[in-house]
């Protein structure tokens, strides 16, 4: 019959409040049209048709290849000739120096200087993130943000909070060791990721997006027991990624 044993066990609630700290500065992205196709043309690798980047190799008839390409290629794709081992096209190097590169992430028209490109791609908002849910789901989707929520939305809808503000009802934490919660809140998303470790409960928040954007946003965390007013609140600063919330739930 019914499981009487249930109601000995009390419940505990727990809540999470997202707060959005004030909104200084609009974010200001470069967007610019002075990209030399022309330049730009000659530093196309003739393989993957990605725009090459020091070191540029060359073959025996002088066909230049790209650093990525070069290593999976046993001889040149154009003329069949062997690649020079130590030899790079010093000149074209050069060139490359000189010029703006367009970032490869779709949907991005900003253009940044050699030295700089790489450094914005890590950080670009275009780029491809993995799916929030892909530690516990063994998920692999990779996508822009701009179809996370979709993509979430889609396969993850049982682990979505919509909101700011959500509370969960934990009936007994010792047989929930982790789980992670995607939370929909301010038109962003943020992960929960909460875990039972060494007889202690621990849960942060995480903001999926720029870096930059993380410290707009804090969250409380209210644990209430059911039967008591017994009330606890831990605030604390969203975190940019995911290496800041593993030192959290150390
Ligand atoms: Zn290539
Ligand atoms: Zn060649
Ligand atoms: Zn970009
Ligand atoms: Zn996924």
């Amino acid at each position: 019959m019914a499981n009487v044993d249930k109601t000995d066990v009390g419940s505990t609630s727990t809540s999470l409040d997202l707060i959005k700290l004030n909104d200084d500065e609009a974010d200001d992205e470069v967007f610019t049209d002075g990209l030399d196709e022309d330049l730009l043309g000659v530093l196309e690798c003739p393989v993957c048709m990605e725009y090459m980047v020091p070191p540029i190799s060359l073959c025996e008839s002088g066909h230049n290849i790209c650093d990525r390409c070069k290593p999976q290629l046993p001889v040149c794709p154009t003329c069949r000739k062997p690649f020079l081992a130590n030899t790079r096209n010093i000149a074209l190097e050069s060139l490359a120096d000189g010029v703006d590169y367009p970032c490869r992430n779709e949907g991005c028209f900003e253009i940044y200087p050699l030295h700089i490109i790489a450094q914005h791609e890590v950080v670009c908002p275009h780029r491809p993130y993995e799916c929030p849910m892909a530690q516990g789901s063994h998920c692999v989707w990779k996508g822009p943000l701009s179809l996370m929520n979709k993509h979430v939305m889609e396969v993850h809808r049982r682990y979505v909070r919509l909101g700011a503000e959500s509370t969960s009802v934990l009936n007994d934490v010792s047989k929930t060791p982790g789980y992670s919660l995607v939370i929909f809140a301010f038109e962003q998303v943020f992960l929960q990721r909460s875990r039972l470790h060494d007889g202690k409960f621990y849960s942060a928040v995480q903001y999926i997006g720029p870096k930059e954007n993380a410290s707009k946003y804090r969250y409380e965390f209210p644990l209430s027991t059911g039967n008591e007013h017994q009330k606890l609140i831990v605030g604390h600063l969203v975190h940019s990624s995911s290496e800041d919330l593993q030192s959290v739930n150390k």
